[in-house]
């Protein structure tokens, strides 16, 4: 098999034992990028100098005797929310075209400093709203599977990178599902970590209280090495928690082995049926059989509160980004518009917001805003927080029955390009099983289950705050027991 056609656990073996350099590993997958990535569109920005100057750097340290960490010298493609010192980060949007951070965001630092080869920066929505990638400015990301469908989003160009054999591992972020959601529909891993676990510093912030960095890979056991190396306490993040990372390789290791006995799994009465495909509704179903099979028990569970999650997360997150958001206005990053000298500041920044964000981007400050305002503040905003608060009881009252929750990772298969853009409920509905556990700050991983009309279907596996490995565990349980899934050939 080519090296693009392998796991970063097989690369970073290879790479050890002196079988391949990490400029050769980095090479075939910039060649392969090469080859692919116009038709795919996974890439906003390729580094190529930068890969090969890191490889070169992985393989002199090898030389010169040093010990390195597990991935040393494997690729990685970041999403385009993360700072990266000197190389473009846009968010997918026109307003921070041509901006060159001056640092590196604290995953980023920690992917470099264990030896990782970053590749470029990854497609997605515009500032990470979305579920498609098509609310990039930069134009939609293609799904291998079937490169007339979505990828999934906000995170899908980091997804179809890695099912297009263009990367073994990518960043994701996750504010109500862009890891999860595009890992499900392009058949691969995605994990969200415990809100807090992973350091959001240097991530452009869409929704600060919810935004969590993760790992997108195609096997657990990759996913969890790489959550390994991106998580841990940042003083940088005063959300970051002061506490060890949950020994998720070992957990994904340990469910490698498929023994589940005495494991409890929930399923959530009020997720059942509600909104999903039938096809999808059937593999996940197959999935809680298999668990079965390994010794799990399965117990239902009643979560009533989550049936509000989609319009309180449709609340809260675009009040966040109507604040956060605020920052961009001609000033102080990317693009200025109208400044000729005969304007005043205020139509400056007018100006080069209506002309730099795109209409999702708006159309969730507009929301929120109006939501925040006084006077509305507390009917929409407040309320929203209420029902975050009742959200979260549910999960902590499930997880006295339970020791982990399932549930489809979404409720539909990756749909055309196009076919959802006209009605933005149709997109926020690919979050309904997602978001609770971005509410509630658990972690989350969605895992390929099998096909529904030939397109992959992901089961998600949510889990406590903190007990990260405990999802790891299950997740590389049902990957030991269902049969991997192959993408077509591009
Ligand atoms: N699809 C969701 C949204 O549009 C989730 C985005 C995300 O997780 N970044 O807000």
């Amino acid at each position: 098999m080519s090296l693009t056609g392998k796991t970063a656990v097989e690369l970073a073996g290879l790479i050890a034992a002196g079988e391949v350099s990490a400029v050769e590993v980095a090479q075939a997958h910039l060649d392969r990028i090469a080859a692919v990535d116009q038709r795919v569109h996974a890439f906003l920005h390729v580094d190529t100098d930068g890969a090969l100057a890191a490889a070169a750097a992985v393989d002199a340290r090898r030389a010169a005797g040093e010990e390195l960490g597990p991935l040393a010298g494997v690729p990685v493609a970041v999403k385009d929310v993360l700072a990266t010192k000197g190389v473009p980060t846009t968010c997918a949007s026109k307003i921070l075209e041509g901006w060159r951070p001056p640092y590196d965001a604290t995953v980023v630092q920690r992917l470099r400093d264990a030896g990782l080869v970053i590749l470029g920066k990854t497609n997605m929505d515009e500032f990470a709203m979305g579920s498609s990638t098509e609310y990039s400015a930069y134009g939609p990301t293609y799904n291998p599977w079937d490169l007339t469908r979505i990828p999934g989003g906000s995170g899908g160009g980091s997804a179809a990178s890695l099912v297009a054999y263009e990367a073994p591992l990518a960043i994701g972020t996750d504010t109500g599902g862009s890891i999860r959601q595009p890992g499900a529909v392009t058949g691969t891993v995605g994990a969200k970590p415990t809100y807090g676990g992973t350091s959001r510093y240097g991530l452009v912030a869409f929704s600060s209280s919810l935004d969590t960095p993760g790992p997108c890979a195609r096997t657990v056991l990759d996913a969890a090495l790489l959550h390994q190396v991106i998580a841990g306490h940042d003083p940088r993040d005063s959300t970051s928690i002061p506490a060890p990372v949950p020994p998720v390789v070992q957990a994904a290791r340990q469910g490698a082995t498929g023994d589940l006995a005495g494991l409890r799994i929930g399923l959530v009465r009020e997720f059942a049926g509600e909104g999903a495909e039938p096809g999808v509704l059937a593999s996940v179903r197959e999935a809680v059989e298999a668990l079965v099979k390994l010794g799990a028990e399965v117990v239902e569970v009643s979560c009533p509160h989550f049936t509000y999650a989609l319009p309180a997360y449709y609340l809260i997150a675009p009040s966040e980004c109507s604040s956060n958001l605020a920052r961009f206005d001609g000033v102080r990053y990317g693009l200025r518009v109208g400044d000729d000298g005969s304007r005043a500041l205020e139509e400056v920044m007018s100006l080069t917001r209506e002309a730099g964000f795109g209409p999702e981007v708006k159309r969730r400050i507009i929301i929120g805003t109006y939501a925040l305002s006084s006077g509305y503040y507390d009917a929409y905003y407040g309320q929203a927080q209420k029902v975050r608060t009742l959200i979260t009881r549910d999960f902590t009252a499930a997880f006295e029955q339970v020791d982990v929750l399932v549930a489809p990772t979404t409720p539909f298969v990756a749909f055309p390009i196009g076919s959802r853009t006209s009605d933005p409920y149709q997109m926020y509905l690919a979050d309904l099983y997602t978001i609770p556990s971005n509410l509630y700050g658990g972690p989350a991983i969605s895992v390929p289950c099998g096909l529904s009309e030939g397109l992959p279907v992901g089961l998600q596996v949510m889990a406590p705050t903190l007990a990260d490995d405990r999802m790891y565990r299950v997740a590389a349980a049902l990957e030991s027991a269902v049969p991997a899934l192959t993408p077509p050939d591009l």
